[in-house]
């Protein structure tokens, strides 16, 4: 499989560097950026050919399969182009950054009658989230009756907003939410409390995130991004009859001098290392069986719904109003 990448930025080149050396049955085969240096460095270093725009990738007939990776703003549109050529894609979160245009993918690969579209929700792929949400759906713990989720980062560059906390880091959360319980979120508040004295002026950090889904389960979710120590992600499912706890993963344990130390990832790259990996690899052996699968356009539309709640929240109880979801996808999210 030739895969063409649209976006050389930090996930797209990563993406780029797994598609050459870590996944089996594809290749990088052409790539675009606005920033042609960029794009022609990683292009050269993997042997790919370079085109002059984003919609050349897309209807290269030597190109198989399309991987998005520019900014949020460019995917809807992208991902449209692609329905239109038939081409499979594979669209970094977001799907779109509004609720309406997420709605409008989601009509056009309905009306096409089969799915081309996967959602970068790579979470799901991640060997710690399936484990817990193999225990779940084991019945060891009985139905699930609550959630709660850490999500802290070192630290964001100064361009990062109180918005982006909700868009581009709680809906991590949002996802394994609706993926994990198999319910929709039909309700939001969002806590802004104390405030880090680390936190650049005017990004509210950190805060608590209460979703509500249809079956009356709470999901709490503490984000903070500026928690300097290191990048922590972690969750425990509460059930009726026990708990099922995901922990930072660590390896290389140090015990001297009367303690013990534990390394933490520095960032999300290393965390979600192997979930990267594992997530492009699920996507090229169902290409190669011609079926796509994953997170789906439906997903990727209801985690934008639900942090866009999020955002209008402030303090209030903000309710979550989704579309109806079509047959095509009313399998599990
Ligand atoms: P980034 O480093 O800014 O890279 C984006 C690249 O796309 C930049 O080189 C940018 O060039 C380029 N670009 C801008 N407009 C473009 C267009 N119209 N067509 C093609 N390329 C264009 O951003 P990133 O961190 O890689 O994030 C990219 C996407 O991946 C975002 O949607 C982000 O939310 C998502 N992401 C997902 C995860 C995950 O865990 N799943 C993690 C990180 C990022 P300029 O810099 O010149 O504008």
């Amino acid at each position: 499989m030739n895969i063409g990448v649209i976006g050389t930025g930090n996930i797209g080149t990563e993406h780029i560097r797994r598609l050459a050396g870590h996944v089996s049955g594809a290749r990088p085969g052409a790539v675009f950026d606005v920033d042609t240096e960029r794009a022609g460095a990683i292009a050269a270093a993997v042997g790919a050919s370079v085109h002059r725009e984003a919609h050349d990738v897309i209807d290269d007939p030597a190109v198989d399969a399309v991987l998005i990776a520019s900014p949020g703003d460019t995917h809807a549109e992208l991902v449209l182009a692609c329905i239109a050529a038939d081409k499979p894609v594979l669209c970094e979160k977001p799907l779109a950054t509004t609720s309406g245009a997420a709605l409008k993918v989601v009509e056009a690969e309905a009306a096409h009658g089969r799915r081309l579209v996967q959602v970068g929700f790579m979470r799901r792929y991640d060997p710690g989230y399936l484990q817990v949400k193999s225990v779940l759906d084991s019945g060891q713990i009985g139905e699930a009756l609550m959630l709660h989720c850490v999500h802290r980062n070192p630290s964001v560059p100064p361009t990062f907003t109180t918005d982006m906390t909700l868009t581009d880091s709680v809906v991590h959360e949002i996802d394994v939410t609706r993926w994990l319980l198999d319910q929709e979120i039909v309700a939001t508040t969002v806590l802004g409390g104390r405030q880090s004295p680390l936190a650049a002026d005017g990004l509210r950090d950190p805060k608590l995130v209460l979703l509500e889904t249809d079956a009356g389960v709470l999901v709490d979710v503490e984000i903070f991004v500026n928690a300097r120590y290191g990048y922590d992600v972690r969750c425990e499912l509460v059930g009726a009859t026990g708990t099922v706890t995901l922990d930072t993963p660590s390896t290389g344990t140090v015990t001297r001098n009367g303690g013990r130390a534990q390394p933490i990832h520095p960032d999300w790259q290393e965390r979600f290392s192997q979930a990267y990996v594992d997530e492009l690899q699920a996507w090229v052996a169902g290409l190669a069986r011609g079926v796509t699968g994953g997170p789906s356009v439906w997903d990727g539309y209801a985690a934008t719904a639900v942090a866009e709640a999020c955002i209008s929240s402030r303090g209030t109880r903000t309710t979550v109003d989704l579309a109806d979801r079509p047959s095509l996808y009313r399998s599990t999210p």
